[in-house]
């Protein structure tokens, strides 16, 4: 799990707003996608919530990532395992250095 905190206690991200729909003359609620953070915490898997909050105008403001994510120099992708971003960093895409393979 990835873990980040606020001082805030609680504090809520909206990725997706929620909406009405009315189909067939019922209102429909869709939850949308947020991030809520309770007693000053959030742990998540969820890649895209993790890309969200790292992207975030308060990441590092108002909220902070726990402890170490090992995140591409290059692309900042992130990986749980260091040896699997040193892996990718060696093929990155933005990598100038990056491997060739070989042309024969
Ligand atoms: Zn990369």
């Amino acid at each position: 799990m990835i873990k980040f905190i606020t001082k805030k206690g609680r504090l809520e991200l909206v990725i997706d707003p929620a909406y009405y729909e009315i189909v067939a003359g019922k209102r429909i609620k869709h939850e949308g996608k947020r991030v809520i953070f309770l007693d000053g915490k959030f742990e998540t898997d969820d890649k895209e919530k993790i890309e969200f909050l790292l992207k975030h105008r308060y990441f590092n403001k108002v909220f902070y990532l726990q402890g170490k994510l090992n995140i591409c120099e290059y692309c900042g992708r992130f990986f749980k395992l260091k040896a699997s971003k040193i892996t990718h960093e060696k093929w990155c895409e933005k990598n100038p250095n990056k491997k060739k393979r070989k042309e024969e």
